[in-house]
């Protein structure tokens, strides 16, 4: 009999700063390590761990939340760290954009995420690699391109680590599918963990409505959109459904997309992703951005997806005192972001101005719901253990319970941040 450590250094009760260890004292596999940010926005590490014991660090998908505080491991050591080619790239540009906005918070610098690209092992998809004792593989998690889940086997255990997960398809991603695969320990993400999404395809058809409506009646439509992921998905749906509009795509989503289509095997559809970049127009300074907000029935999908920035910004003061105009919220809003308060109250601020556009929430998560989750986790098997993170304290203590009936409930642990599960093996 052995023991396995799952130590939880972020992600712990709490949606983002997804930070986990996996292995034995002195010697961890360590799957992602990002950040989350507070009521003030400023960025929030994970707990710390010693470069030194870390024999590897494996970064699942690009998002800040998952890779944001990578680059503090590369300030003194150098370790592996493992990711798909896509990921390293949207990396780059992700970490850049946050060291610009918030490097006065970071302990760390450009030159330590340069050290970390430097150390970098490209892998993809079913490929083995080797840490001393580890065997490490990545799944595909249809999440956003080149997700990954993560399949680390200790020589006594399999554990398999979800990251961020999708089971459903989109037009940017496959989903993700577990069945075959064998594992002691899931630790898996409960982001949607109490909630069912609607039909992926009634969410398109009303949101392609609801656009057609407004376009029709000679009014604007913003549609504020996460740059990586979600922004690409809504392009290429309105390609799709709606070739003839007028859409535009502005703030990062450029530089992001044009990273996506350079690598066709991550892409679903990527014919019609491709086609959808380049028919459609990016918007490169504030000259156009005034231009076509004078125009009418113009669509514009910009960053930020929560307006917590970019030139969503700009268009959402222009737009927002006409109620010929829509703004189409397609991302996750977290609680305190100005997307979230428009939500609740109508208005950007609190006491704000009531904005007369009409404004829409569209359920495009690219999280698996409850049922997905559930489908995942009964996918394994051997499964003996299942550790819940990355879920709301309430979201988790609704899912663990779903969990329990698969593996009893003395088996599912919804530890904190700084918890370690040790597991005899
Ligand atoms: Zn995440
Ligand atoms: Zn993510």
């Amino acid at each position: 009999m052995s023991r396995l450590e799952v130590k939880v250094l972020g992600g712990g009760r709490e949606v983002g700063r997804a930070a986990v260890a996996v292995g034995r004292p002195g010697s961890y596999v360590l799957l992602d390590y990002g950040v989350n940010f507070n009521e003030r926005d400023e960025p929030q590490l994970p707990m710390h761990i010693r470069p030194t014991d870390v024999e590897a660090l494996i970064l699942t998908h690009a998002h800040l939340d998952h890779i944001g505080a990578a680059p503090l491991l590369f300030t003194t050591s150098r370790l592996p760290a493992v990711m798909t080619p896509v990921t390293a790239e949207l990396s780059e540009v992700m970490i850049k954009d946050f060291l610009k906005l918030s490097g006065y918070y970071l302990p760390f610098e450009e030159v330590d995420l340069s050290v970390m690209l430097d150390n970098t092992i490209y892998t993809d998809y079913g490929r083995k690699l080797y840490f001393n004792s580890y065997v490490v593989e990545l799944i595909n998690a249809g999440h956003i391109p080149g997700s990954s889940m993560v399949l680390v086997d200790t020589g006594d255990a399999r554990v398999l680590y979800t990251g961020d997960v999708n089971t459903v398809d989109t037009r940017l991603v496959k989903g993700a599918d577990l069945s075959g695969v064998k594992a002691d320990v899931l630790v898996i993400e409960g982001t949607y963990g109490n909630s069912i999404h609607p039909p992926r395809g009634e969410t398109e058809k009303e949101f392609v409505e609801r656009v057609e409506e407004v376009i029709r009646s000679g009014g604007n439509v913003l549609i504020p959109a996460f740059s990586l992921g979600r922004s690409q998905e809504i392009l290429a749906l309105l390609y799709e459904k709606l070739p003839e509009a007028d859409v535009y795509y502005d703030g990062m989503i450029r530089v992001i997309s044009s990273i996506i289509v350079s690598h066709p095997e991550h892409l679903n559809r990527y014919g019609l992703v491709a086609k959808a970049l380049s028919e459609f127009k990016a918007v490169r300074n504030s000259g156009e951005r005034r231009r076509i907000v004078k125009r009418e029935g113009q669509v514009i999908v910009s960053s930020a997806g929560m307006l917590k920035g970019g030139p969503a910004q700009y268009y959402i003061k222009k737009l927002a005192n006409n109620p010929k105009n829509a703004i189409y919220l397609v991302s996750y809003q977290a609680p305190g972001t100005p997307g979230r308060t428009m939500l609740e109250t109508g208005t950007l601020t609190q006491g704000g101005e009531l904005i007369k556009a009409r404004v829409m929430w569209f359920d495009f998560s690219s999280h698996a719901g409850m049922d997905g989750l559930l489908k995942l986790a009964r996918q394994v098997t051997g499964l003996k253990k299942i550790v819940l993170i990355h879920s709301g304290e309430d979201v988790g203590m609704e899912f663990r319970k779903r969990l329990a009936e698969l593996v009893g409930n003395e088996n599912v642990f919804f530890p904190l941040n700084g918890e370690t599960i040790s597991i005899e093996v």
